[in-house]
């Protein structure tokens, strides 16, 4: 097996201004850090179904307007997807979150709630791997160099992703699959080649079924890190992971008379009738004057009456696809790179996750963390297998791609799940999803199904919440009068 890269970690650190004046969504937030809360009486009672960022930011904001706000989760612990796991001798995300220079409404966040100087900021690495060789991509010499393409191909390519990066109208991408399109565009060389086995790697056989709107949103998302002015090839993370910004927001959430209350799963939202918003759970019946629903919309469908709202086409649910990841903690660097997509078809997981690279090693106790995540549909047989299995599944992957890693060099092996993360953007997927304003004056609905031109990332989470308040805003006071 050749390797091309020298698997050293990266010592190229820096902290890093940022930049996130000029932009109106922005405007919008900074706006709401001057509103203290109305600690009246008369606040109205607002319920937010879904501890996950976006219900947490959503109480947060909301709070700030001098509602009373309480966080329904289902789970022991507040953060959803973005949530913390206990490694042994540290805790860190559950599964790999990095934040992108140019993620310029989540960083606003981290700003207004006072954690800007615990953001942290180095050089991201991403490699390819095909045929048993690792391939770095990190500079036009790098990819000139890629020997898996000739220079027209690559030519085609880079055609693809500018031209790509470019495009504003996705509402035609959405009516073509992602193969026409990048056919197209590519060619068929480029797309046997380098894009098929990216995008089974990442969607299995769903990949023919998705619409060209899915490799858009990753282009375009990339693309822009890489036009940030400073710092465009680094990413970014919080010291102690996202946990420290979910104490924070909870903190600030209980100083504005507002809470969080777990292991509370809501099994049924009902209209009383022009007196507000019944959930039910856990044999508890509560009355809100608002609700706001953030968890996923296959759940929606199961708490909801149609009289509240009718959600989605029922002959075509929205389909999300979940992720299974092994997780290990080693005494040495598995990879160089932070990111190394598969390209060989044979390894049971979608690429390599190397965080370490990012992060300092004393923020997990000195052991190097690597993830290994598969994204899988509902009805992939391996949720039917135990953890047991699956880890042996993936390490014998892992061993397969670096035969030279010593095990003795493994100190916890761990496997996480996920049913329901990214919605499969099929062909039309827009008009498949919830609206955010409801059949009902008082339900809303907002949650990443409704990011019809975005892959889910927490910046476009925080964005979202931002432009629910600027349009609902007004709404939400109206149970004070
Ligand atoms: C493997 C992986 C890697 C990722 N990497 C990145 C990254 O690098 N950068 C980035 O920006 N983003 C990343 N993301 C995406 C990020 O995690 C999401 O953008 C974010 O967590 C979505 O938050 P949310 O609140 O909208 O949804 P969720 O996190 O899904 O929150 C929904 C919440 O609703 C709760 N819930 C569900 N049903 C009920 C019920 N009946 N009653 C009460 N509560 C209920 C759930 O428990 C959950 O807490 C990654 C995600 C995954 C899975």
């Amino acid at each position: 097996m050749k390797r091309v890269f020298d698997e050293t970690k990266t010592e190229n650190k820096q902290n890093l201004e940022t930049e996130t004046s000029g932009l109106n969504e922005l405007e919008i937030s900074k706006a709401y850090q001057s509103i203290g809360p109305d600690t009246s009486e008369n606040q109205p009672k607002i319920g937010i179904v879904g501890g996950g960022l976006m219900g947490l930011v959503l109480a947060y904001r909301i709070s700030k307007l001098g509602a009373q706000v309480k966080v329904l989760e289902s789970e022991s612990q507040t953060g959803g997807l973005s949530t913390y796991y206990d490694f042994g001798n540290f805790q860190w995300d559950k599964f790999y979150h990095i934040i992108m220079p140019n993620d310029a409404s989540l960083i606003r966040l981290f700003e207004e709630v006072g954690l800007e100087d615990q953001l942290n900021w180095n050089r991201a690495y991403t490699g390819y791997y095909a045929n048993n060789s690792f391939y770095p991509l990190n500079s036009a010499k790098e990819f000139l160099l890629f020997p898996l393409l000739n220079l027209w191909d690559k030519i085609r390519l880079v055609y693809t992703i500018f031209y790509g990066s470019r495009i504003s109208n996705w509402q035609k991408l959405e009516k073509v699959t992602v193969k026409e399109w990048l056919v197209r565009m590519s060619g068929k060389k480029n797309f046997e080649k380098f894009w098929s086995p990216l995008l089974l790697a990442k969607l299995g056989d769903n990949y023919k079924r998705v619409s060209g709107v899915f490799i858009w949103t990753y282009i375009r998302r990339l693309f822009k890190a890489r036009e940030h002015p400073v710092n465009k090839d680094y990413m970014g993370y919080v010291n102690g992971g996202y946990k420290t910004l979910f104490n924070r927001l909870e903190e600030l959430l209980n100083e504005n008379q507002s809470s969080i209350e777990l292991n509370v799963k809501v099994e049924r939202i009902l209209s009383k009738n022009g007196a507000g918003i019944e959930v039910q759970h856990s044999n508890t019946t509560e009355i809100f004057d608002k609700v706001i629903f953030t968890a996923p919309s296959s759940v929606l469908e199961k708490v909801t009456t149609p009289e509240l709202c009718e959600v989605i086409k029922k002959d075509k649910p929205i389909e999300y696809m979940g992720v299974i990841c092994l997780v290990l903690t080693t005494r040495k660097a598995i990879t160089p790179f932070y990111v190394l997509n598969l390209g060989d078809g044979k390894t049971p997981f979608t690429g390599v996750i190397g965080i370490s690279t990012l992060v300092d090693l004393e923020q997990t106790a000195g052991e190097y963390l690597t993830y290994f995540p598969k994204y899988i549909p509902a009805n992939h047989p391996y949720w039917a297998k135990s953890d047991e299995e699956l880890k042996e599944v993936f390490l014998s992957g892992m061993r397969h791609l670096y035969p030279n890693f010593s095990e003795e060099d493994i100190l916890s092996v761990h496997l996480n799940r996920a049913f329901k993360v990214q919605p499969l953007h099929v062909i039309n997927y827009s008009e498949l999803i919830p609206e955010i304003k409801t059949k009902h004056p008082d339900f809303f609905v907002l949650n990443t199904s409704q990011f019809v031109n975005s892959s889910v990332n927490n910046n476009i989470v925080v964005e979202h919440v931002n432009e629910f308040m600027h349009k609902f805003e007004d709404e939400l006071k109206i149970a004070q009068n």
